[in-house]
């Protein structure tokens, strides 16, 4: 096993990696709200743990990732006040909330399939854990950390700091955050200023509510997680994820909720990535300042000159560490579609190279170049710089200016084939569509042979089964034509 070194929030520090049960590994990562489109700083999030996943994959643990679905609970502004998001958006659509769950769900997964990220091994949904949320809470007002008032429960906070560090995700002291948190209307049904709520009460009107022995309600958006990671990654696991900005509060409520009932930190290491940016402001759909991955593909935006692939975009975000901010802007997008285009020519060149008797170069040690800059924290810009390396030599040895031995030129393709496809996540895009006429040529040539021979079944088939697939063939005196319908 490689020895990987993850940067932990909790600590401040990067760490060698150590899970608790090798080969496996237990990864929770909050996923999206399913009230409105994901834009691309969500999208930005997802493809770094991502390439977490893959890279973790790649060097032989078993992942068990865990990437929710909040469809439930999570309220405008991010506090235990206003209307929950979906339901509100669900009232002015005049739709069902699980039609609105349903429609951001699937157009989620289409937008992550579109950037070729894997699919999570679960995704749970908050409306299918209300039973364990609530089981979570029974569990906390037991241990005397919460308290019930008109139907509502609330997290202690000042009660679970005194044996506990309430702060110790984002290194504050529970006096400097009191001092610095406002008092906020509407909720004077709390102790104190930073509690918050594990089970609302819902208003006359609430849409998504169900019975508990405190009120018909809903859970507290930090419950969730607590519930969900517990449930399919037990009390214990290696790595919790989740944009930076959930630090403060969702994790912080998080790790509050877990320690208060079942005496431990859940995760070992916690995982947060930057914010995607524009014109230094953080993307946000409440700011308005957000791109949808549509817009972006198109070009159809005010700030975009024109359109970008996918895996242009996806470039673009793996050019910069996950823990930096990244900004958006057109000449940044230009040149990772150069470098991007570059990267992959060479990718398309590498498996056609011919090795000589007795070659120039070895590839080991940039291949170890490779993982080191992944074992650093998954530095993917550091990586993507030594796969330029490899690029030049590839472009070198195709143009007979150097010479690779068979051993090398093997590692060279293995090398590239890794860290490319499997562990960034890119595809070919120009390939494919450079490839596609090809192979239907090759189909109606087997077609007509069919023909030739009088096998009529088989050359149906072909026909019906192009069709069914989205191309039409057209026989005409000079042969056979196909079209896209
Ligand atoms: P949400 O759907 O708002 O709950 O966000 C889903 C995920 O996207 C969370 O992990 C957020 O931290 C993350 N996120 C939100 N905005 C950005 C951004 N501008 N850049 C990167 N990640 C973000
Ligand atoms: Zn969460």
């Amino acid at each position: 096993m490689q020895n990987l070194f993850i940067y932990n929030t909790l600590t401040r520090k990067k760490e060698a990696f150590k899970a608790i049960d090798p080969p496996h590994v237990g990864m929770y990562v909050c996923g999206p709200t399913v009230y409105s489109d994901v834009h691309l700083g969500n999208c930005r999030t997802f493809i770094s743990f991502d390439l977490i996943f893959r890279y973790l994959t790649h060097l032989g643990y078993k992942v068990r990732y865990v990437r929710n679905i909040t469809d439930a609970g999570h309220l405008e502004g991010d506090t235990d006040e206003g209307e929950d998001k979906i339901s509100k958006k669900a009232k002015l659509a005049q739709l069902e909330p699980m039609e609105i769950v349903q429609k951001y769900t699937v157009d989620f997964h289409q937008i992550m399939e579109i950037f070729n990220v894997n699919p999570p091994s679960i995704e749970p949904t908050a409306t299918g854990h209300i039973i364990e949320q609530i089981e979570l809470v029974k569990v906390i007002l037991e241990k005397g950390l919460a308290y019930e008032v008109n139907g509502s429960v609330y997290f202690d906070v000042e009660k679970y700091n005194q044996n506990h560090n309430y702060g110790i995700l984002s290194n504050r002291n529970l006096e400097d955050m009191l001092n610095n948190t406002r008092n906020l209307g509407g909720q004077e049904e709390k102790h104190g200023k930073l509690d918050f709520a594990l089970w609302i009460k819902a208003k006359p009107g609430h849409l998504m509510k169900w019975p508990s022995p405190w009120s018909i309600g809903f859970p507290g958006w930090h419950l969730e997680c607590s519930a969900m990671s517990k449930k399919y990654l037990g009390e214990q696991f290696d790595i919790h994820g989740g944009g930076m900005d959930l630090a403060p509060t969702h994790h912080t409520n998080e790790i509050a909720q877990n320690e208060a009932a079942c005496g431990k930190m859940p995760a070992n290491y916690w995982v947060h990535t930057n914010m995607l940016t524009v014109n230094g402001q953080k993307m946000s759909k409440s700011l308005g300042n957000s791109f949808l991955p549509e817009e972006l593909f198109s070009g159809n935006h005010s700030l975009l000159n024109k359109g970008y692939s996918a895996m242009t975009v996806k470039f673009f975000m793996l050019q910069a560490h996950y823990r930096s901010t990244l900004d958006f802007s057109n000449e940044a997008l230009e040149a990772s579609e150069k470098g991007f285009k570059r990267l992959m020519n060479a990718f398309a060149v590498a498996p056609n190279l011919k090795a000589a008797s007795i070659g120039e170069i070895e590839i080991k040690p940039l291949q170890q170049k490779c993982y080191e800059a992944m074992n650093d924290d998954f530095n993917s810009p550091v990586l993507i710089a030594e796969l330029f390396e490899m690029c030049r030599i590839v472009n070198s040895i195709h143009d007979k200016k150097l010479k690779i031995d068979q051993s090398n030129l093997e590692t060279l393709q293995q090398t590239f084939q890794h860290f490319v496809l499997d562990i960034l996540g890119l595809k070919d895009e120009y390939a494919a569509s450079d490839e596609l006429p090809k192979v239907l040529d090759f189909v109606i040539n087997l077609r007509s042979e069919a023909k030739s021979n009088q096998d009529y079944t088989t050359s149906d088939k072909i026909r019906l089964g192009l069709q069914s697939i989205g191309y039409q063939l057209k026989d005409s005196k000079e042969g056979t034509s196909w079209e896209k319908i």
